[in-house]
C-alpha cells in the first residue's frame, strides 16, 4: 500500500486547480475504480463548481468543491493524480478527468510500458532496485516486492537502470504487473501470504535459497535497503 508521504505528494498534484471551476468532466468508469460512486451524480454535482481545498485522511484524499461537494480518492497500488494541459485527451487508464479552463485534473490507474520506460530514462544513473522503490513512480511497490520483481525478471538489483536492455525492461514490466496483481489478490481474499514458491518467503531467512535453483541467495544493501538475489538467475 502507498506510504502516507506519497499520498500527500499526489494530493498536491491537483493544487494547481484550486479556486477554478470544473467546466467539463470525463469518466471512464471501470467498475473497480468507481465501486461505490454514482457516476451520474458525480457529473451533475461537480460541473460548474470550484475546487476549494484538499485534505488527506489516512490513505484517502478528499477534494472539496463549492456547493458542499466532496470527492474521495484512494490511490490503491497503481493510482496517480496529475495535472495536464486543458485539451488533454484521456487514455484507457485515465479514469477521471476534471477539466478546468487552464488545465485538466486527471486520475489515472494502471501503468504501461511507456510510463515505465520514461521513468527509467529519467533515473538512468540509479540502480534498478532503487528506482523500483521510488514511490512517485511505483506507488505501493515496497522492498520485498522490488526483489520479487527483479528475481522474476532475472535482472541484477544493483544494475544501473540505463544499462537495461529493452528485453529486460519488458521483463520487469511483466513481472511488476504480475507481482502487484497476485499480491493484491491474495491480500484481498483473506490477507494470506503470496504463494509458497515466491522469493519473499526466503528473503528474511538467514539461509534463504532461490526457489528455482535451491542455491543460497546473495545479500547486499542497495539504495539503503536490504536486497537479496540469486546469482544464477539474475545477470
Ligand atoms: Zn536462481
Amino acid at each position: 500500500m502507498p506510504e502516507l508521504a506519497e499520498v500527500e505528494w499526489f494530493r498536491k498534484r491537483w493544487n494547481a486547480g484550486l479556486g477554478d471551476e470544473i467546466v467539463d468532466l470525463s469518466l471512464h468508469a471501470g467498475k473497480y475504480v468507481f465501486r461505490s460512486t454514482n457516476t451520474r451524480a458525480l457529473r451533475e454535482n461537480l460541473l460548474g463548481e470550484r475546487l476549494l481545498r484538499s485534505t488527506r485522511l489516512g490513505k484517502q484524499m478528499h477534494f472539496e468543491f463549492s456547493g458542499d461537494n466532496w470527492l474521495a480518492v484512494h490511490l490503491g497500488m497503481t493510482g496517480k493524480t496529475h495535472a495536464e494541459v486543458p485539451d488533454f485527451r484521456p487514455g484507457g487508464h485515465d479514469h477521471l478527468v476534471l477539466y478546468q479552463r487552464n488545465r485538466a485534473l486527471v486520475f489515472t490507474r494502471g501503468f504501461d510500458q511507456k510510463f515505465l520506460d520514461q521513468f527509467f530514462d529519467r533515473h538512468h544513473q540509479a540502480p534498478i532496485k532503487g528506482v523500483l522503490l521510488m514511490q512517485h513512480g511505483f506507488p505501493g511497490i515496497g522492498n520485498w516486492m522490488a526483489d520479487e520483481i527483479l528475481w522474476r525478471a532475472k535482472v541484477l538489483p544493483p544494475k544501473r537502470t540505463g544499462k537495461l536492455s529493452a528485453c529486460e525492461r519488458a521483463a520487469i514490466f511483466r513481472a511488476a504487473k504480475f507481482v502487484v496483481k497476485k499480491s493484491l489478490q491474495s491480500l484481498g481474499k483473506d490477507f494470506s501470504d503470496p504463494p509458497k514458491n515466491w522469493l519473499i518467503h526466503q528473503k528474511w531467512k538467514r539461509n534463504g535459497i532461490c526457489p528455482r535453483h535451491h542455491t543460497p541467495l546473495h545479500h547486499a544493501t542497495i539504495a539503503g535497503r536490504t536486497t537479496v538475489w540469486c546469482r544464477r538467475c539474475q545477470k
